[in-house]
């Protein structure tokens, strides 16, 4: 069966809506279709707790707010596009007010912000600690206000469709039924989020496989900067559930073996200026993480059966300030770690959380394919650079979500592409019947004794934890470019059990790993190029940041073999010429 929509927007989270919105907006005569592989309400940005970072307060300046973010970057952000995203995070975060968000108040009844770690000033708007959920939901409302949106819950995306250069659609897969549809579009926009599941230990839902990255690269767009992966430092040791950074924002401290703050001991580009912001504990996440393995190496961290832990201490805080702002964080350590925390230290290690690096797009969100469009976490514009401050990502997907979804709009609107071509449903037909042959992967053949896909995506997650962690060399990602390489030829003979069509998970997983061995590839890939250490990306062996070769995006570009092919890409400098990344100075 085949479809049509004028723009299809892949991903249900905060980008995809903001972007739906936006282009229901710009003309309600578009038709307008959302594919969510999970109830729009399930997507990760649910899960964001500590806030959304604008300027609002009297004290506070865009041109602050931008310098954080460039330092913060180490300087690899696109500086227009971090001008741009400055300028109208504000003007985001009022209109969720207006759509009904309750960002929480000062007793004046003023927006309420909180210090955040490389910020500054105070400027990260909140609502408590379930920051995403309220997000997300106004977002959700406010899309449901406009019938022209349809939407295509549970239903997961497989390809990009591209006919004469130009994306035409997607094929997708009904979860329910195992159907498979061609939708053909316009325009496509990927808002499909992350790809932390990669990795062994993380923060991100298991839903975060990267499939729009890899979907996109399969298509010919670009993906720049994935060597940058950011690790968290406060994730709970078993789950890797993020304990927010809002928890040292209010005043946290990060304690080693001996209850000392050994932060203390790091330079972490800190202090900032304001004295209630003088917690060292509110440093950059890639500083953080890395002064947590320096503490591993001098033996100052404790083992526990889930790794290498050190402390978080919220017991000074007092039961009022963790109810009043913290309330979720005292209602995580209960249900997954068993403590409370006004009584009790939390354990905490560092954990994979977000990537800075995605699907190369333009200031509009515009990628180097014709007719695909890409925002949100998926995203490479680049405002994140080399490290992403906190609180930055959620005014991201808003400001480039509205942009990415305007520029579509146009474009279909100039373009005024037809309803479909031969080609495009000759792919379409193909995609089908590869679908078909992955549904039954060795049926029929005593599959039962054949290699299983949950087994493949460990080792490949350790490989990754083992080749490109928080400290990588030469040799360490040399040997997981090997491992990958094994990975996929195992993987092309891997077995499924369940050849059922409704809600086949194993199916699921089995695309999902398939995405996520391509993404992993680029990681690695690009990281093994970058000889310098710079924000997220340090390597032992070149531990200096090197501007003259690497003050410059990677980005790669898949061949027609399915290798990876590496090349640069000028960073934009506008206002703020490179420099030592010392914050509020
Ligand atoms: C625990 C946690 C806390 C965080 N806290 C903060 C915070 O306080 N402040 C901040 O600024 N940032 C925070 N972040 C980061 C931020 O929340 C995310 O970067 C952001 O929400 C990503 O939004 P998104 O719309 O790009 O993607 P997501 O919200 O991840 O949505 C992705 C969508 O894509 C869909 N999708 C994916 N693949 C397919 C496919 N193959 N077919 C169909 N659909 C598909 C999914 O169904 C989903 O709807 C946090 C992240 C985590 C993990």
């Amino acid at each position: 069966m085949t479809a049509f929509h004028d723009v299809v927007i892949v991903g249900g989270g905060g980008a995809g809506l903001r972007a739906a919105i936006a282009i229901a907006e710009a003309d309600p005569k578009l038709s307008v279709a959302i594919v969510s592989k999970v109830y729009p309400m399930r997507s990760h940005t649910v899960s964001a707790e500590g806030g959304a970072a604008a300027v609002i307060a009297d004290d506070d300046t865009l041109d602050e707010h931008a310098i954080d973010t460039v330092s913060g970057s180490d300087w690899l952000s696109d500086q227009d596009a971090v001008e741009a995203f400055i300028e109208e995070a504000p003007t985001e975060l009022l209109r969720l007010e207006h759509w009904g968000c309750p960002w929480s108040r000062q007793s004046n009844g003023h927006i309420a912000v909180r210090a955040f770690g490389g910020m500054r000033k105070k400027r990260t708007w909140f609502a408590a600690d379930k920051t995403g959920f309220h997000l997300l939901h106004t977002l959700f409302q406010t899309a449901l206000s406009y019938s022209d949106i349809v939407r295509y819950d549970e239903w997961f995306v497989t390809t990009i469709l591209v006919d004469q250069g130009r994306v035409r659609g997607v094929v997708a897969i009904e979860l329910a039924t195992g159907r498979i549809e061609t939708i053909v579009a316009g325009a496509v926009i990927m808002c499909t989020g992350g790809c932390g599941r990669v990795f062994p230990f993380t923060t991100n839902a298991n839903i975060k496989t990267g499939d729009g990255m890899a979907l996109a690269y399969r298509a010919g767009a670009g993906l720049k900067d994935m060597e940058f992966v950011q690790y968290h430092p406060t994730g709970l040791p078993f789950t890797g559930i993020l304990i927010t950074e809002a928890a040292r924002a209010e005043g946290g401290w990060l304690l080693n073996k001996d209850g000392y703050r050994y932060l203390q001991d790091y330079d972490l580009g800190t202090p900032t200026p304001e004295p209630q912001l003088r917690s060292m504990e509110l440093g950059p996440r890639d500083r953080l993480s890395q002064a947590f393995v320096h503490e591993q190496e001098k033996g100052r961290t404790i083992d526990t059966p889930s790794g290498p832990i050190v402390h978080l201490d919220l017991r000074h805080l007092g039961v009022n300030v963790i109810d009043a702002k913290l309330p979720f964080v005292r209602e995580l350590c209960a249900s997954y770690q068993n403590i409370d925390p006004v009584h009790e230290l939390i354990p905490v290690r560092p954990v994979v959380h977000y990537m800075m690096g995605g699907i190369h797009t333009d200031i509009q969100g515009a990628t180097d394919l014709a007719g695909l469009y890409a925002a949100g976490e998926v995203a490479c514009v680049s405002i994140n650079g080399a490290n992403r401050l906190g609180s930055n990502s959620l005014p991201e997907l808003l400001v480039f979500g509205a942009r990415a979804g305007q520029a579509a709009a146009d474009y279909v609107r100039q373009l005024r592409p037809g309803a479909s071509s031969a080609a495009v449903e000759a792919q379409g037909r193909d995609e089908q019947h590869r679908l078909e042959g992955e549904l039954a992967r060795h049926q029929g053949e005593g599959g039962s004794g054949r290699e299983r896909i949950a087994g493949i995506r460990t080792e490949m997650q350790d490989a990754m934890e083992a080749g490109a962690g928080i400290f990588r060399d030469e040799k360490t990602l040399s040997r997981a470019v090997d491992k990958l390489r094994a990975l996929r030829e195992r993987y092309a003979g891997a077995a499924i059990d369940d050849h059922s069509r409704t809600f086949n998970t194993e199916l699921v997983a089995t695309l999902e790993l398939s995405c996520m061995l391509d993404v992993a590839e680029c990681i690695v890939g690009s990281a093994l190029r970058r000889e310098e250490s710079r924000g997220a990306h340090q390597r032992t062996d070149f531990p200096a940041r090197d501007d003259e070769r690497y003050l410059a995006h990677s980005l790669v570009h898949r061949e027609p073999d399915g290798e990876p092919r590496f090349s640069y890409l000028p960073v934009t400098i506008t206002r703020w010429p490179p420099g030592e990344r010392i914050y509020g100075r």
